[in-house]
């Protein structure tokens, strides 16, 4: 049976990797320390004899066995990655040498969860992976982007001068069920307040543009790059190309949920990017995939979801 870890498996992308790779047939050992993540997550899969939760904290070394190790933990909220910055640069550099030195020293394979933060407020549209990006290194954005883009140097380096098996994701923004609803993030802040009647907060004039992939297609296409043959390191795009202004995404929701909620806009935070889309060119022809799931179907069942937890 493949013994395979998922750190922040307790997080919100983390927990439905879990939850897949248990279907698979893996032996599933989920590290965490539960900044961002929680229990609740992964309290479902706690019965199964094959799944195990262990409070750990990756910036700090950790000694188990196993075949495969996917590197998701470090808080992705904005709010939440700036509230420690010096914790989220650790965890993105530190968690990756010790994550990396214990798949050289047990052999494993090891994915990165990166991040379409590594091309900065983008230049080039859509973004493809020979982009370097346009990233500010001082300001509150820059521990988590350049903790991801140094986590990705580490990859590289290991896997140059240890010639360890790496796999890279640069994921794009992800949203669906078990995101918290605290998260800050722009999906669950539209819908929670929504559901509650609260008002939309748009950050600036609501022109700026995300592209937003449904959870159940983003771990589809983390496994398949872990699975992929051996040579094919990424970094790969994944994520789904269809882009929306905050705008419409706000009207998207309001127009589900049925919301009597106003819009009102707030101040845009500094270094908000204003366009990203994935070019996923690279993912279709290695990986054979693309994203299904429209934003309507997945914001559908994000709303079930958050009605159960705050409604
Ligand atoms: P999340 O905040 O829900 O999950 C992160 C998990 O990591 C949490 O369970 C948290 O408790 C855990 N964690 C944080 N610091 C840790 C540490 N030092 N040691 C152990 N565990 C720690 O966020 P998510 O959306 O599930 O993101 C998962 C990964 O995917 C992150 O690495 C993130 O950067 C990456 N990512 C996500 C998105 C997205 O849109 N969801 C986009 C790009 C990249
Ligand atoms: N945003 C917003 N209102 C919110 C939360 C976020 O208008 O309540 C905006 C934010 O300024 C950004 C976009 O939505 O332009 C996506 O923000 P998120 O924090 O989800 O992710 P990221 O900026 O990291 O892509």
């Amino acid at each position: 049976m493949k013994k395979t870890l998922v750190t922040g498996g307790a997080g919100f992308l983390g927990s439905h990797l879990c939850e897949r790779l248990l279907e698979r047939g893996e032996d599933v050992l989920c590290v965490d320390n539960f900044y961002t993540g929680d229990k609740q997550n992964v309290s479902h899969l706690i019965n199964n004899p094959y799944f195990e939760i262990m409070r750990h904290d990756v910036t700090f070394p950790l000694y188990v066995e196993t075949d495969q190790i996917y590197n998701m933990a470090c808080p992705a909220s904005p709010v939440h990655y700036q509230f420690d910055p010096v914790q989220t640069t650790k965890t993105s550099v530190h968690g990756a040498i010790n994550m990396l030195g214990l798949a050289k020293r047990v052999k494993a394979r090891i994915l990165q969860a990166s991040t379409s933060e590594v091309y900065g407020d983008p230049e080039i549209h859509p973004q493809p992976e020979e982009y370097w990006g346009k990233v500010n290194p001082v300001g509150i954005r820059s521990c988590y982007d350049e903790g991801k883009r140094c986590a990705e140097t580490l990859f590289f380096d290991y896997w140059r001068q240890h010639n360890l098996s790496i796999k890279v994701v640069r994921i794009f923004n992800t949203y669906g069920p078990r995101m918290h609803p605290n998260d800050g993030r722009v999906v669950s802040n539209f819908i929670v307040q929504a559901i509650r009647g609260e008002d939309i907060t748009i950050y600036g004039d609501g022109q700026q543009t995300r592209s937003f992939c449904y959870v159940d297609d983003l771990v589809e296409v983390i496994i398949r790059m872990m699975n992929s043959e051996e040579g094919f390191t990424g970094p790969v795009n994944i994520g789904n190309p269809g882009e929306f202004t905050m705008l419409e995404l706000a009207e998207k929701v309001l127009s589900i949920t049925g919301s009597k909620s106003k819009i009102i806009f707030q101040p845009l935070p500094s270094d908000d990017p204003k366009q990203r889309q994935p070019d996923i060119s690279m993912a279709k022809e290695k990986l054979d995939w693309e994203p299904k799931v429209a934003l309507e179907d997945g914001l559908k069942e994000t709303i079930a979801y958050f009605k159960k937890v705050v409604g």
